[in-house]
């Protein structure tokens, strides 16, 4: 068993998972790694204790995912009628508005409420307050590396049994949200979990050459054009990195091709914050901002109408890519100078 903080909520959300006899399951919009492996893992373990389980995410998982056990009974349209009486997971956000735009329709719908997350900030059980007659658990932990940790904490709570299918999905959710297990986040739990999941039979070298050796040759034309607008700003403590529609026009990359484009701008040593600033289409951008210590970007992203983690965060607003490079820098560098006067102040 593994121990997580607050074990006591964690226990009422596995029961909670017990009850109902129909479970619909679903994650935020663009899901990644974790999104999906938490999904497809979770859903296992509670088909396989007799549950009848659907998997509904808005957008099309990137391709690379889909040797994940269970990527074809992933559904795309929220079920209609959602099935009686049954319950509404959702996994890895914590915001109806995030699931994308069916989520407000599918809580309403649902008897009961299911929220397992690791994000920051978030009380959608508390949102949920003058619902009456919802029944809403929730267990968001934001000191935790992946949502499917959370997931097998409770599956092996229930003591059911952990497939190797089961199994393959958490470790990729695990692999996928620590970074290869190279975050801030990654803590001695995510390698005692990635030991135990490859006893369940995960295979680490099949999972890993799945995620990332597997590259199209168009992500790399892409890339080396994203690359030319790399920039250092703010005395080098700052980069960043973007993609335009021409790009993704020229090389025939799509928007899935770009998921790891920040860290190009992330690696940089002496940078503190980076981002990635992609416009999907013209005149809207999806903005991905990481830091590497002090710096708080899930604030600076929720300001934006996002939100994240304290290292790693998103947001999506009108605007070109060129007018976000200057926004941001004029959103960043006071916080930067204040820091670094505080710095001086603190000596
Ligand atoms: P990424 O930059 O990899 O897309 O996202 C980094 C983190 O920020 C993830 O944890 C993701 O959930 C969060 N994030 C990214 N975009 C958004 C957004 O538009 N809204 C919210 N609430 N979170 C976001
Ligand atoms: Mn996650």
């Amino acid at each position: 068993m593994f121990e997580l903080k607050s074990p006591d909520l964690l226990k009422q959300v596995a029961s909670a998972l017990v009850v109902p006899e129909r479970l619909v399951l679903t994650c935020h919009v663009r899901p990644d790694g974790d999104a999906i492996g938490s999904m497809l893992g979770l859903g296992e373990a509670l088909e396989s204790v007799g549950k009848e389980v659907i998997c509904y995410c808005q957008d099309e998982p990137n391709q690379t995912l889909s040797f994940l056990p269970g990527f074809e009974k992933l559904v795309h349209e929220p079920p209609r009628p959602f099935p009686a009486g049954a319950a509404l997971v959702v996994l890895d956000c914590s915001e109806a508005d995030r699931i994308g735009r069916h989520g407000q329709e599918l809580v309403d719908q649902a008897h009961r409420l299911i929220v397992i997350d690791h994000h920051l900030g978030q009380d959608m059980c508390g949102n949920m307050q003058d619902k009456t007659g919802m029944h809403c658990v929730q267990y968001i932990n934001p000191d935790i590396f992946a949502t499917a940790a959370i997931c097998f904490a409770i599956v092996e709570q229930l003591g059911w049994h952990v497939s190797p299918e089961i199994a393959t999905n958490f470790y990729a959710a695990i692999l996928t949200d620590t970074g290869c297990f190279r975050h801030s986040n990654t803590t001695s739990l995510a390698f005692r979990m990635a030991a135990r999941l490859v006893e369940y039979g995960a295979d680490p070298y099949m999972i890993s050459d799945m995620l990332y050796e597997r590259v199209p040759y168009r992500k790399l034309a892409l890339l080396s054009r994203a690359l030319r607008t790399l920039s250092l700003e703010l005395d080098g403590k700052v980069a960043l990195i973007h993609v335009t529609p021409a790009m993704l026009e020229q090389t025939g990359g799509t928007v899935q091709d770009t998921d790891d484009f920040v860290r190009y701008a992330r690696c940089i040593d002496g940078v503190e914050v980076s981002a990635f600033i992609k416009e999907v289409r013209a005149g809207q951008v999806s903005v991905s901002m990481r830091s590497r210590s002090w710096f708080n970007v899930a604030e600076v992203a929720k300001g934006l109408g996002g939100g994240g983690h304290f290292h790693a965060a998103g947001f999506r607003q009108p605007g070109s890519a060129e007018q976000w490079r200057s926004r941001l820098l004029d959103i960043i560098a006071p916080l930067l100078e204040a820091h670094e006067t505080g710095d001086r102040t603190d000596a």
